[in-house]
């Protein structure tokens, strides 16, 4: 058998450290018409997500902060998958990606192919936040309703 599942997670755990290492989309966009700040209190994690819309279509998607390696992986690969999608579009693949994190489904869509890196986190509770935080802090600003959202109440 050549499947092994070590290698498997090395190849994951490579994945997280090269996008947490390496952000794509890591900027502040000069035409982005909503934004919104997502906190993690229990890790410290803080991101800032910027969109530009135009009408119903994510044309841009980036985002700024700080936080530990899984949630800046995370924001990282959302900002992948979400960046020319439509708002449904944008919202389905949230929802799955947070359903991911949360039961460690395997990503059925392939936008969200990356996120099987991420999967092993919903064995950990608090870890499960950190993944979730820039998804959470997307929908806050395509909603356009809270400008700062919290993984505590
Ligand atoms: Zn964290």
């Amino acid at each position: 058998m050549s499947t092994d599942l070590n290698n498997l997670q090395e190849i994951y755990r490579h994945r997280v450290l090269e996008h947490s290492k390496h952000p794509h989309n890591f900027r502040r966009p000069t035409d982005a018409n909503r934004e919104a700040v997502g906190f993690n209190p229990l890790c410290g994690d803080k991101i800032t997500v910027y969109l530009q819309l135009d009408g119903d279509q994510i044309s841009d998607i980036a985002f700024e902060g700080s936080g530990c390696a899984i949630s800046v992986a995370s924001a990282s690969m959302m900002t992948e998958a979400i960046r020319g999608q439509s708002v449904p579009e944008a919202g389905e693949l949230i929802t799955t990606a947070q359903n991911i994190f949360a039961t460690g489904a395997s990503a059925d869509h392939k936008a969200l192919a990356e996120l099987e890196a991420l999967a092993g986190v919903s064995k950990y509770r608090s870890r499960i936040k950190c993944a979730a935080l820039a998804w959470s802090t997307a929908t806050a600003a395509l909603s356009g309703t809270s400008k700062q959202i919290t993984t505590e109440k």
